[in-house]
């Protein structure tokens, strides 16, 4: 059985075939990182215009490279939610294009359904398991229960941890720095950070009085604002101007992030455990999103993981970050198990806003569980 998986959902257009075993035939993928990097963000309708230009060609690519034939094809997979409405209503109108002209059955895919079960792709990992899921546009904790089962155990308030390094890069200009022209916004941190000093600009890990498993990072990244605005006044310069201590700022920065995603994790688990929740001969920790390449971030989650006996496992930032094979393997889970299989005349609708499973964030709220110190 052989499944294209197509993904639109934001500024990458991807497409893969798979086999079921999970075997990768062919992918192709166009990336529209560099524009948005130099519009200094995604502006919907430009990546709108790149994927109606790339999303034939992506796809073609994809067969052609697996040497299979759309007739050949046992579904079609894509990503319908969540998204950017402009960017997911490209790949599906193609898609359902793509299914009714070659008669083939239609699979809608939830794209952080997938990134939470791409893992399974690469190793076997049991249900149920507790995943961590942190990119540029998601950060949320959930327990897989199963492919189409998920308890939403916590998600942002605000924005996303990628998000705010983005923005955090974009407001020290560090697209100047000579070593970070090229780099995403948490890579450019992440390097910075290492010949930084995390305690010069002491930051607040946000929501320490709120005992639940939901994020916030709009507070913090005001914070960091403010510490720019009074470093650009000390050393008199405008904004814009790439600042002595972006060192400092940046290891401060990725630091207190780090912190706030542990410990919204280290809750997880125990909430996880109070109510046997995983595995209990091999209780796991998936973490996957953009974010989760970071190796301080990882450090982080290891000393928690390690701390209480979970096993942490991380796909390669290759499969952490938005792709066409991460989307045809859910297609494959899907398939497998029978769900979510339409047929090629179907008429789906794309939703930009959808939760992930049973939002139970509330009963981890009610729960209240305290951190040892
Ligand atoms: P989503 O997957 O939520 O739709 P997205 O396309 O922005 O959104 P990804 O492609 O998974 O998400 O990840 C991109 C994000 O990951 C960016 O915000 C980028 O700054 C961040 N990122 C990439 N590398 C690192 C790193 N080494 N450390 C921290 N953040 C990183
Ligand atoms: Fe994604």
């Amino acid at each position: 059985r052989l499944v294209l998986g197509i993904e639109t959902s934001c500024d990458d257009t991807g497409a893969a075939v798979l086999d079921e075993t999970g075997a990768i035939l062919g992918e192709s993928l166009h990336s529209q990182k560099e524009v948005h990097l130099r519009t200094g963000g995604i502006i919907p309708t430009v990546a709108q215009q790149l994927h109606r230009e790339n999303i034939e060609r992506v796809v073609q690519e994809a067969l052609e490279r697996s040497s299979v034939t759309p007739g050949q094809l046992s579904a079609v997979a894509t990503t319908v939610k969540p998204g950017l409405a402009l960017s997911l209503g490209i790949g599906l109108e193609f898609s359902l294009r793509f299914v009714r002209q070659h008669n083939k059955p239609f699979i809608p895919i939830h794209h952080m359904e997938a990134h939470a079960l791409t893992v399974r792709m690469l190793q076997p990992v049991a249900f149920p398991f507790l995943v961590l899921l942190i990119s540029g546009g998601h950060s949320l904790l959930a327990v897989a229960r199963g492919v189409d089962d998920f308890l939403l155990l916590g998600h942002t308030l605000d924005e996303a941890p990628g998000d705010t390094l983005d923005k955090v890069a974009r407001r020290l200009s560090l697209i100047k720095h000579p070593q970070c022209s090229t780099l995403s916004g948490g890579q450019a941190i992440e390097l910075l950070a290492k010949d930084g000093d995390r305690t010069r600009f002491p930051l607040t890990t946000p929501m320490g009085q709120t005992y639940d498993c939901c994020f916030s990072f709009a507070g913090l990244r005001n914070q960091i604002t403010m510490t720019i605005m009074k470093q650009e006044a000390e050393e008199g310069v405008k904004q814009g101007t790439l600042l002595t201590c972006v060192n400092d700022i940046a290891a401060a920065t990725q630091h207190t992030i780090a912190t706030h995603l542990a410990k919204r994790t280290h809750r997880a688990i125990l909430f996880c455990k109070a109510k046997g929740l995983l595995q209990s001969n091999s209780p796991t920790l998936v973490v996957s999103g953009g974010v989760a390449s970071n190796q301080y971030i990882r450090k982080a989650l290891t000393l928690i993981t390690e701390m209480t006996g979970l096993h942490l496992l991380c796909p390669p930032a290759k499969f952490c970050t938005d792709n066409g094979v991460m989307i045809a393997w859910n297609g494959v889970e899907r398939l497998r198990e029978g769900k979510g299989i339409l047929p090629p005349n179907v008429d789906v609708c794309y939703e930009p806003k959808a939760p992930l499973g049973v939002d139970i964030s509330a009963e981890v709220k009610a729960a209240a569980i305290r951190l040892p110190s």
